[in-house]
């Protein structure tokens, strides 16, 4: 079926896809309906975020489903919020549409957004609505809290600090470069149904992540509060040279100890691609990177799903990767061998 979008005009579509949304955090004082969302903070801080997501840059909707679009582009909100330390609360979504889009297929993106708001506990409390000439256009803005005391910067990492990350890397990119592939070979076909059998980890990764609130979570349960935090969207060394650069400090981490699942490394095989480049440069991970003081070594080791991969060093010392056959080679955000990432072209420009 399909339903077009000028038959409701603009404000019987925002009806049609917000008016059964219903709001439950206390913050929340006004969600949609009115001219500005109203919300209440008593004695935390706010985090507010935004991200832009235009078509054909940072999405392709030949092989990612509206709704799967959503869930991504909310969890990529979720996930800055909690690089802060901070827990989401509420959100907005604006959009610009063009006529290619049905009434259905924006009800698929907001059962994605919705379905990652209702799982993180995200209000969704207002946005705008716009038609467009071309493609589509998502704008969403998180909004979150945080204790005064317990914000987490980029900038207070320290000499001798422990370079820790979540989950695993470069899964996501690997993701990716299976799906552009796949939709090279079947670009004549109507409908996109290639055989992913055994590669469902990596598609999971890059069409379908979660953010880690998990970790925030078991941080904070253990007493833990890292000197400094960033959540990995454009690769981990990138990220770390942020840290590094933000804090006035460098670091050495390990090749050997970046955590890697067997999935992505057979994939990188298979694209003659370097494992190391790839976890070290590739995007849409969305795991924490952080840093904590040397002295909970002990305590850190001990958390589940996180690994120690390096330390804090001097700024004079550089910032370096040491490899498997212990050669120290300068970190760039290009990663250490910039040839084999050419393929990434135009994924640059993404921000
Ligand atoms: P205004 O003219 O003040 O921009 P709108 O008519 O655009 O108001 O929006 C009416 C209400 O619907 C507001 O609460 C707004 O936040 C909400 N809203 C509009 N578009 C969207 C959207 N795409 N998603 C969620 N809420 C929306
Ligand atoms: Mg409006």
């Amino acid at each position: 079926m399909r339903t077009e979008i000028a038959s409701l005009g603009e404000f019987g579509l925002i009806s049609h896809l917000t008016d059964h949304i219903q709001v439950s955090n206390p913050s929340t004082i006004k969600g949609i309906g009115d001219d500005a969302a109203v919300l209440e903070y008593k004695e935390k801080e706010v985090l507010i975020t935004t991200d832009l997501l235009l078509e054909r840059i940072h999405f392709d909707l030949t092989y990612v489903a509206l709704k799967l679009l959503g869930y991504k582009a909310a969890i990529s909100g979720f996930s800055d919020i909690y690089a802060m330390n901070g827990q989401p609360k509420q959100l907005t979504v604006s959009i610009g549409v063009s006529k290619r889009f049905s009434v259905e297929d924006l009800e698929e993106f907001y059962m994605g957004i919705e379905y990652a708001c209702e799982r993180y506990g995200v209000d969704i409390v207002g946005g705008d609505t716009s038609s467009s000439l071309t493609g589509l256009t998502i704008s969403i803005t998180c909004i979150g809290e945080a204790d005064k005391d317990k914000i987490v910067y980029r900038n207070q990492a320290k000499n001798t600090d422990l370079i820790c990350v979540s989950g695993d890397l470069g899964s996501a990119y690997m993701g990716l470069q299976l799906l552009e592939r796949e939709k090279a070979i079947h670009q004549d076909e109507k409908e996109f149904t290639p055989d992913f059998a055994g590669k469902e980890y990596l598609l999971e990764r890059q069409l379908r992540p979660e953010a880690r609130k998990d970790i925030i979570d078991s941080l904070s349960k253990n007493n833990i509060l890292p000197s400094s935090m960033i959540d990995i969207s454009d690769g981990l060394a990138s990220e770390l040279l942020h840290i590094c650069k933000q804090s006035n400090v460098g670091c050495v981490i390990y090749e050997e100890r970046i955590p890697i699942d067997y999935q992505t490394a057979m994939m990188a095989e298979q694209f003659n691609m370097n494992l190391t480049t790839v976890a070290l440069n590739g995007g849409d991970d969305y795991e924490l990177l952080f840093t904590v003081p040397l002295a909970l070594h002990e305590k850190i080791s001990q958390i589940e799903g996180i690994h120690l991969i390096g330390h804090i060093v001097d700024a004079e010392e550089g910032t370096h990767l040491v490899t498997r056959d212990q050669t120290q080679i300068p970190l760039t955000a290009q990663g250490w061998n910039p040839v084999s990432m050419e393929e990434e072209e135009g994924e640059e420009e993404k921000e």
